[in-house]
């Protein structure tokens, strides 16, 4: 598994709850909410691994390499604490999982108010995993857990790709910038 691009995921995370508090209330922080659902995705599945590190037989190195792997590179690890990882991951990257989840607070509405823009944040992180992450480079399980198969989009960390992420990033936030002064 590899660590995505936590960053830019947060940026956009961030961006979509400004924008959405455009369009009706929002609070500064839903907008801190957004961005810490917008990156935990890539972050919960390190837990196991980081558990191992401290408590058991791991080491912070194999923590490392494990959240920068490149597919099949990862380090030996216990089953128990690849399965755990593994299934996190897919949790977390399953647009099946957000949906229900939405849905079931959905039925709650003062939890929906408060909740509806952090968890759009998730929203938006599985929606770009689809597309950034290709067959050979960890496809996302976006359909977890009826299959764990992925689409195969463009590896987000091709350098090209990064830069054209960070520069739509830009892009982004000089326009929603520019329709705050509008
Ligand atoms: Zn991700």
């Amino acid at each position: 598994m590899a660590l995505m691009d936590i960053v830019a995921h947060g940026l956009w995370a961030g961006l979509g709850a400004v924008w959405l508090g455009r369009q009706r209330p929002v609070s500064r922080k839903q907008i801190t909410g957004a961005v810490v659902l917008g990156m935990l995705p890539d972050v919960v599945h390190l837990l196991p691994v980081a558990g191992w590190a401290v408590f058991g037989g791991g080491t912070a190195a194999a923590l490392a390499t494990y959240a920068f792997a490149m597919p099949g590179a990862e380090p030996a690890m216990p089953v128990l604490v690849t399965e755990a990882a593994h299934h996190l991951h897919c949790m977390m990257h399953s647009a099946l999982i957000a949906a229900a989840i939405g849905w079931l607070l959905s039925r709650r509405p003062e939890w929906w108010r408060v909740l509806v823009v952090p968890l759009t944040g998730w929203w938006l992180h599985v929606g770009i995993d689809v597309f950034t992450h290709s067959a050979e480079y960890y496809p996302s399980p976006v359909l977890y857990p009826i299959t764990q198969k992925g689409f195969d989009g463009i590896a987000w960390n091709a350098p090209w790709f990064l830069l054209a992420n960070y520069a739509a990033l830009a892009l982004a936030a000089c326009l929603l910038w520019r329709g705050r002064q509008g």
